[in-house]
Order: structure tokens, then C-alpha cells, then sequence
């Protein structure tokens, strides 16, 4: 036991720990950047850059580490490279945790829903700012397990470094051993020194586990624990304030222009060639059965998909195309998606999981208008409450009823200041007894602001009372369209008299 101690505190092998840990420092940092650069290249669109940092990861990861080790030592100065045993080292832990580092990396941005970058797109965010502001916490929190583990993973594969003479814990222990035969001692206090170093790096992750976790954020933003503030929510949900019936208005300047729209996925064509007009102030409702393309449309007139023939635009503005037509980079679509003002609210809601309400509104006026944060937080307070959720606004989207995260999503949009808003089926991922209070906002913002909107719906008697007007489409052209009452009462078209049809029986 006498030995075992005297070991553990021996300046010698304390020395090695020291070489040990800039190994590992050397490899974990080397590793991460490399590794970033290689999940950048990996999820590049070029095939040529994507081939590249895969062929890499075939030959890193299907090598053993101590042939690396060996080669970056001793083939290396055969190129005039000649590298310390410790840079040695850094070098191929760096090179080889890349790989895993680059995997770690891709699949938590992949893991990120899809959603989340086209409603960040929706508001116009600049690619680097979704990246910084919307992807990468997301991918960040959800790495870091994994990352933890990267690190301790390093530091027990820089005990291979010994291979090239570096006079880190594991060589050490080694020469002592043999000058002393005292291996049992020897190599017990080694084995206790890994682990209060890969303990320390355990410890180290769930520290920043803990400073990032949502929940523990959450409940110091409120200041008060978590029984109050759930007691504080539970309230009853807002009643409505019963708004008067819209009076159509009377159409004036055009808002939106679609002409001649076709769009195919792969063989599938979905639409083909699909006309319509929206005036400002002008509601209309988008209706269709499933698959007919009413979503397809909606995100070809923000330049979420790309069109394949006929134009869209918005008072003379092309959203994705230069005046001369040819596609412009997402940067300057981005820019042009706010001038045109158009604003998205999105089947599933799409809000940033890792914002609160208040932050999810503030998101546009923050990251695409630059409103100091304070002011556009304030901002952010008052369209809440205008969507009856003041008593939510520090609530995370995963504590809210899908009602409620349908109404931040409206703030959201509205918070960007369309000029026309687009509302995909605004209602259809809700339980019945919550369409009601996400149709009551749309309809206070159609009676009262009179904002120009075209939204996809099912829901006829609503169509009937707030849009001036129904589209009606099927298999990706407009089949029939014309003033409310006219098409969900008396429709032409026998198609679309049978979907009514059939809707209405459903509805009643
Ligand atoms: P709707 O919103 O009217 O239900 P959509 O526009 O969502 O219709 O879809 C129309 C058709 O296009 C569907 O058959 C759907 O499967 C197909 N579709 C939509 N988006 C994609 C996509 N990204 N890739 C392939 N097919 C798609
Ligand atoms: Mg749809």
C-alpha cells in the first residue's frame, strides 16, 4: 500500500501525466476542428468535396491508430516533415479522432428537424445565422454526450503514443516497472491515475450538460421553482374575444402574382401549371384534398423549393431569382424574402426548440432586422399577448399545448412584418378542441390588421367566414376559384363539389 501511494505521488510519473494531458489536449482540439471541417465537407452539396472527406474517414477509421502514430514519426521525416514525439502524437490523435469527431458532428445536425431551418429560412435568416443561431445549439447540445466521451476515448488511445518513445504515463510506468520489477504497484497507481483523469473528464461533461440543459435554464430565467411556475401556467386558456365577421374588402393592388407554376419531385409532377392572384388586404383559402400540392405551392412562393417553370412575384419582386432570372445564393435570397415580406406559419409550428416563446418571437427582428435584444424581447412581449399568451412567454415550445406553439408560431411570423402571410393548414396538427383558438387569432388578424393571406385549410366554415376568396385545387392545378360563398356553396367543378362534399360531412 506504502508503494502504491509513494507511486501516486511520484514526481516521475506525475511528469508523464503532464505529457499525457497535452497529448490528449493535442488530439481532442486537433480532432474537433478537423473533425468540423470534414462534417462541413461531408454535408457539402459538391460530390467531389463530400468524396473527399469521405475517403479520409475510410482510411483514419479503418486503420489501426498506432500504424498512424508510427507513420506520422518515422514516414513523415522521409517528406522533410520531422515532428517531436509529441507533436507526433498530437498530430495522428488528432487526425484519427477527426473521423469520430466529424461523425458526432454530421449526425447531430442531421438530427436537427428539417423544419427547423425552413422556418428560420421562413424569416428570412442569413445560412450562417441559421447555422449559428438555430442549428448549431441544437447539434451542440445534442453532441455533447458524445463528445465527453471523444475526450476520454483520446487520452486512453494516447497511451499508444508510447509506441513512439513519448514519455507520457503509460511509457513511464513501463520504464519503472522494469527498473523496479514492482509492476502490480506500479501499474495499479497507473490505472487509478486514468481514472481520475478520464473521471475528471466525465465530471467536466456533465458540468457543461447541466449549464446548457434547457430545463435547468429555464427555471433560472423564471427565478422561482418549477411547482409555482407550472402552477402559474396552468391557467385557464384565453377566452376568444368574439370579433365581428370580415367585410371583404375590396380588392386593390396586386400583393402576389403566380403564373404558369409547375414543380416535379423526381417523376412525380405536382404541380402543373398552377395561376393565382392575391390582393392586398385580400384573404384567400387554399383548399384541396391531400397531396394536391396546397403545401408544394406555399413553399415555392417563399423559395423553400425551387420552381421548375412559371414565375412568382411579389409586387414585381422574384423571391429567389434576379431581375435577369438566373438563381441567386440563399444569402441573397434571404435578403429578398424580407423586402418581399412574406412571412410563413407552418403545419407542425416549426419553433425553435431551444428558445423560449418570447425568444422564438424575437428570433426575426433580432437575427434579420438587428433590433437590440432587450427592445426586440419587449417586442416580443406585446405580440404575445396580442396572440392571448403573456402568461407563456418563458415557456419552452416542448411545455406548450400545440395551440398554443400554433399562436407563437403566428407571433413569430407576424413579428417579421409580412406584407402577405402564408399559413400552411395552420390547424390540421391540432386536437379539435384547439383549432378554435389558433383560428380566432387568424381571424382577428384578417378582420382587424386586414393582412393579406393565403392559407391552406380544411376548415370550410372558417374559409366561409374570413377568406374573400377559396381556391380550389386537385392533382396540382386550380380546379375552380372564386368568392367564398360562391365555391364552398355552389361549386362548378364536380371534383371539387365532391371534396366539399365530403369535407362538409365531416366539419358537421
Ligand atoms: P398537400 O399540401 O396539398 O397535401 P403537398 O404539396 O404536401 O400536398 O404534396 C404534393 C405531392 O408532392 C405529394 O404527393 C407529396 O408526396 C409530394 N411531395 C411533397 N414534397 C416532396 C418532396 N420534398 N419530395 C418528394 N415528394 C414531395
Ligand atoms: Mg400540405
Amino acid at each position: 500500500m506504502d508503494s502504491f501511494l509513494h507511486y501516486l505521488s511520484m514526481p516521475y510519473l506525475l511528469a508523464g501525466i503532464e505529457v499525457t494531458l497535452q497529448a490528449t489536449a493535442l488530439g481532442f482540439f486537433g480532432g474537433f476542428v478537423l473533425g468540423a471541417l470534414l462534417a462541413t465537407m461531408a454535408l457539402s452539396r459538391h460530390r467531389l468535396v463530400a468524396g473527399v472527406a469521405r475517403t479520409y474517414s475510410v482510411i483514419f477509421r479503418g486503420t489501426p491508430l498506432v500504424l498512424q502514430l508510427v507513420f506520422v514519426f518515422t514516414a513523415l521525416p522521409h517528406a522533410g516533415i520531422v515532428l517531436s514525439p509529441i507533436l507526433a502524437a498530437g498530430v495522428a490523435l488528432a487526425a484519427n479522432e477527426a473521423t469520430f469527431f466529424a461523425e458526432i458532428l454530421r449526425s447531430s445536425v442531421l438530427g436537427v428537424d428539417r423544419g427547423q431551418t425552413d422556418a428560420a429560412r421562413a424569416l428570412g435568416l442569413r445560412p450562417k445565422r441559421v447555422l449559428r443561431r438555430i442549428i448549431g445549439p441544437q447539434a451542440g447540445r445534442a453532441a455533447i454526450p458524445a463528445i465527453g466521451s471523444e475526450a476520454v476515448s483520446t487520452m486512453k488511445n494516447s497511451a499508444l503514443a508510447s509506441i513512439i518513445a513519448l514519455p507520457e504515463l503509460t511509457l513511464r510506468s513501463n520504464q519503472l516497472a522494469s527498473a523496479t520489477f514492482d509492476y502490480f504497484s506500479i501499474f495499479f497507481a497507473s490505472g487509478v491515475m486514468y481514472l481520475l483523469l478520464t473521471g475528471a473528464i466525465t465530471g467536466l461533461q456533465l458540468i457543461v450538460e447541466r449549464t446548457v440543459d434547457l430545463d435547468r435554464l429555464d427555471r433560472r430565467r423564471r427565478g422561482r421553482p418549477e411547482a409555482t411556475a407550472a402552477a402559474v401556467d396552468a391557467g385557464p386558456p384565453p377566452t376568444p374575444v368574439p370579433v365581428p365577421a370580415r367585410v371583404p374588402v375590396r380588392p386593390n393592388r396586386v400583393a402576389l402574382t403566380v403564373s404558369g407554376v409547375h414543380k416535379a419531385f423526381g417523376e412525380h409532377q405536382v404541380l402543373r401549371g398552377v395561376d393565382l392572384e392575391l390582393h392586398e388586404g385580400e384573404v384567400v383559402a387554399l383548399l384541396g384534398p391531400s397531396g394536391s400540392g396546397k403545401s408544394t405551392l406555399l413553399r415555392l412562393i417563399n423559395h423553400l423549393e425551387t420552381l421548375d417553370a412559371g414565375s412568382i412575384s411579389f409586387d414585381g419582386l422574384a423571391v429567389g431569382y434576379s431581375a435577369s432570372g438566373t438563381s441567386l445564393p440563399e444569402r441573397e435570397v434571404a435578403q429578398q424574402r424580407v423586402e418581399a415580406g412574406v412571412g410563413m406559419v407552418f403545419q407542425h409550428f416549426n419553433l425553435f426548440g431551444h428558445l423560449t416563446a418570447r425568444e422564438n418571437v424575437a428570433v426575426s427582428p433580432r437575427w434579420v432586422r438587428g433590433v437590440p435584444k432587450d427592445e426586440a424581447l419587449a417586442a416580443a412581449d406585446q405580440l404575445l399577448a396580442r396572440v392571448g399568451l403573456s402568461a407563456r412567454a418563458h415557456a419552452l415550445p416542448r411545455q406548450l399545448s400545440g395551440g398554443q406553439q400554433q399562436r407563437v408560431g403566428i407571433a413569430r411570423a407576424l413579428a417579421g412584418r409580412p406584407r402577405v402571410l402564408l399559413l400552411d393548414e395552420p390547424t390540421s396538427a391540432l386536437d379539435p378542441e384547439l383549432v378554435r383558438e389558433v383560428l380566432e387569432v387568424i381571424r382577428s388578424l384578417a378582420v382587424d390588421e386586414g393582412l393579406t393571406m393565403l392559407i391552406a385549410t380544411h376548415q370550410l366554415r372558417f374559409a366561409r367566414e374570413v377568406a374573400d376568396r377559396v381556391v380550389f385545387m386537385a392533382d396540382g392545378v386550380v380546379l375552380e376559384q372564386g368568392p367564398s360563398a360562391q365555391v364552398l356553396d355552389s361549386p362548378q367543378n364536380p371534383v371539387a363539389a365532391r371534396f366539399l362534399r365530403a369535407v362538409h360531412t365531416m366539419e358537421v
